[in-house]
């Protein structure tokens, strides 16, 4: 199944686009599956039910949470997760919730993930490819992911129509709820889909 698993809705402030727009335009993005990823919340959940449907896209909740060493996409119970957070505080959270932590775009320009989080596998799988970042941010955040030994994940980061599905994942098994999807980082079924690189 393919997925993109970093894409905001209007629930964001900086985001314009709504929920209906990514529902309805799944299919022609190549989606099979997307993961709302707003901006400190997860009201997305009040507006539409989880999972696969009948027609359109399997759709999973999780959230962008932002601390003051990096941004993190998070999967798992966390509809009521303590604001501001510190990255280690977070993290540690995160793994004792039986969630995932992806660690956001670690390499852009004003919003990096700090490095000593990466040590002590906190931080196993990283976004190293962002559809907002630039090419060369996307290119260190690659070396920083080999640097740790972390596994490799893409996300469009999608903030409007023309960006969704902008950067996939393969997910090699059938995700149904998130409890699939969490199961499906863990075990690390997935492989990103080779991206032209922009200069
Ligand atoms: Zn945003
Ligand atoms: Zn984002």
């Amino acid at each position: 199944m393919i997925f993109d698993l970093h894409v905001h809705t209007t629930i964001s402030p900086c985001s314009q686009l709504t929920l209906d727009e990514i529902i309805s335009h799944a299919e022609a993005k190549g989606l099979d599956g997307i993961c709302i990823t707003d901006h400190d919340t997860m009201a997305v959940n009040r507006l539409l039910q989880e999972g696969s449907r009948n027609e359109g896209p399997c759709i999973i909740f999780g959230m962008e949470y932002a601390t003051r060493e990096g941004d993190f996409l998070l999967f798992g119970p966390f509809e009521d997760i303590r604001p501001h957070m510190t990255g280690p505080e977070l993290l540690h959270h995160v793994a004792s919730e039986g969630g995932v932590a992806v660690a956001a775009h670690p390499c852009r320009t004003g919003r990096p993930v700090s490095e000593a989080l990466m040590h002590g596998g906190l931080c196993p799988i990283m976004e190293t490819t962002n559809g907002r970042n630039k090419g060369w941010e996307n290119r260190a955040a690659t070396q920083l992911g080999d640097k740790y030994g972390a596994t490799h994940i893409g996300g469009s980061d999608a903030h409007t129509l023309a960006e969704l599905g902008k950067i996939k994942t393969k997910f090699h098994e059938p995700i149904h709820c998130r409890a699939d999807f969490i199961q499906a980082l863990k075990n690390k079924t997935f492989s990103p889909l080779p991206q032209l690189t922009p200069a």
